[in-house]
């Protein structure tokens, strides 16, 4: 089977799952995820599967970016952070459905990658930096959108305080090994609604000097 006829079919798997939102269908026929995975994996690239990036990292399963990005009802307006850029894939899916994509991700060999994807790609509408996203973005502007594609054992408190008013942060919290559970919080002028989205499977968020509390 050709990867054209791979990606309508698992465009037919994300359709049954539950994606209706014909942007966010969109921008995963547009992205080609075979850039975004080592060579070796290129054959599965549009299989529902998440994929090894290297330094025990993975690419999410198509169905959670879609699932993620259709939670987050990101539009054309909204400037999004996104904390975990590992291969880009995510970013370069939400660069397609909102104006501006700021993401932030601890690898330095990681970023360097997805960078050179984004140039190749030609996605202008990307900001990406390296560094501890549990505490936002560094300058700490205001996002109307923020996801997180890693798990926090709690809720990193600087990005509710980057998030703007009416806007909601999607992310997955639990710890390793326990159950994660997808999350979408959203700031309203009366404080934070929670809700669960179900539970999901991410590698840890790492924050500066965690692993070298926990080594020592
Ligand atoms: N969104 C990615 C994609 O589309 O390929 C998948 C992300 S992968 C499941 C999680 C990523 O979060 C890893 O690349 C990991 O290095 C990164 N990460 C973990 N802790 C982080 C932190 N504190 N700040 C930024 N990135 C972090």
């Amino acid at each position: 089977m050709t990867l054209e006829a791979r990606k309508i079919r698992l465009l037919m798997q994300l359709r049954r799952a539950g994606i209706t939102d014909t942007a966010v269908l969109a921008a995963i026929e547009r992205v080609p995820r075979e850039r975004f995975v080592p060579p070796s994996f290129h054959d599965q690239a549009y299989e529902n599967l998440a994929l090894p990036i290297g330094l025990g990292q993975t690419i999410s399963q198509p169905e959670v970016v879609a699932l993620m990005t259709q939670a987050l009802e990101a539009t054309k307006q909204h400037t999004v952070l996104e904390v975990g850029t590992g291969s880009g894939y995510q970013a370069a899916v939400l660069s397609r459905v909102c104006r501006r994509v700021y993401t932030i991700e601890r690898h330095a060999e990681l970023l360097k990658q997805a960078e050179a994807r984004f140039a190749e790609l030609r996605l202008h509408n990307l900001t990406s930096r390296r560094g501890d996203g549990s505490r936002g973005w560094p300058e700490s502007q205001s996002f109307d959108r923020i996801i997180v594609t890693c798990a926090a054992e709690l809720t990193p408190e600087p990005l509710l305080e980057q998030l703007r008013e009416g806007g909601c942060l999607i992310l997955p919290v639990g710890g390793q090994g326990r159950t994660q559970e997808l999350l979408r919080l959203r700031k309203t002028s009366a404080g934070i609604e929670r809700e669960e989205l179900g539970v999901v499977r991410f590698v840890p968020l790492v924050a500066d000097g965690s692993e070298r509390r926990s080594a020592g």
